[in-house]
């Protein structure tokens, strides 16, 4: 059975399995803001291309994402009093131990994003059983009990589905079907969706490596403020969730990073916006 298959009277399918939405989860506010950061570093570039260990100078361009992105980032959200997710491939956890117990240590939620990066949809499920148990490894070596996971390229499976379902997990924010989270009523249990959307993503608005290909396209910051802020502002109306996913070695650098403080400030002057956590949202929605 293939739950992603959207063909009608075929059996039970992902949209028979997600629960009517309910508004309980905004606590009275018009909307939320989810700020994500996937903290790929190397992961985003071996995933793809194994060989690349060798080029320094991409190593050096994905380094810069823990070594120089991430304090800034955290150091905006403090500023900011902003609470954050963090998702991180163990791949991530074991190269920059140091990284994790900085984010763990200004209070943000560290979540799961895979071991190694590797597409899920090539690999069979005794492979992506142990690439979660991998990254669940990683993460608690550092003290780290996560409850959500995203997709690396957000290409969750069936297959992911069942596992993190049986392991407990209690979210996932990998899907596009809704610009508002919803829980799914999995046969084997339930768990949150916390939809995401690539015009939200900083990936397709910025990355750039001649090789191995993750993006050719280097867009004005100013684009991306209109198209985040924009996304935010109208779902004041529609009483959305707007998860905005970056990464370090992408919103890290100067001017990008402003794009992330104008982004907090206009969600702060809105006065119906609330700043959340995945986790926290999820909570709600399995509460409800
Ligand atoms: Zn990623």
């Amino acid at each position: 059975m293939n739950p992603h298959d959207t063909t009608a009277g075929q059996g039970p399918s992902l949209r028979d399995w997600r629960r009517p939405a309910t508004d309980e989860w905004r606590r009275g506010k018009a909307a939320a803001l989810a700020l994500t950061f996937d903290v790929d570093a190397e992961s985003a570039v071996l995933g793809r291309m194994p060989a690349a260990v060798n080029d320094l100078s991409a190593m050096s361009h994905q380094a810069y994402g823990p070594q120089v992105g991430l304090p800034r980032i955290l150091r905006l959200l403090e500023s900011t009093a902003t609470p954050a997710t963090f998702f991180v491939p163990g791949d991530s956890a074991r190269r920059w131990p140091r990284a994790v117990e900085t984010i763990l240590a200004a209070g943000h939620e560290i979540a799961l994003h895979s071991d190694q990066h590797r597409s899920l949809l090539t690999m069979t499920q005794t492979e992506q059983e142990q690439d979660l148990g991998a990254n669940l490894e990683a993460l608690a070596a550092l003290g780290v009990r996560p409850v959500g996971y995203r997709a690396p390229n957000w290409q969750l499976t069936a297959v992911t589905l069942d596992l993190l379902v049986d392991a407990g997990v209690a979210y996932d924010s990998s899907l596009m079907d809704d610009d508002r989270p919803y829980v799914i009523d999995h046969p084997r249990g339930q768990i949150a969706e916390l939809p995401v959307h690539w015009s939200l993503d900083d990936w397709e608005q910025y990355a750039f490596l001649p090789e191995p290909d993750i993006g050719q396209v280097i867009d004005a910051p100013s684009k991306v403020l209109e198209i985040w802020q924009g996304e935010l502002d109208a779902m004041r109306s529609t009483g959305g969730l707007c998860v905005i996913t970056c990464h370090p070695f992408l919103s890290g650098r100067p001017s990008r990073l402003r794009v992330i403080a104008d982004l907090i400030q206009a969600a702060q002057d809105y006065g119906d916006v609330e700043l959340v956590r995945c986790d926290t949202v999820a909570a709600r929605l399995l509460d409800t």
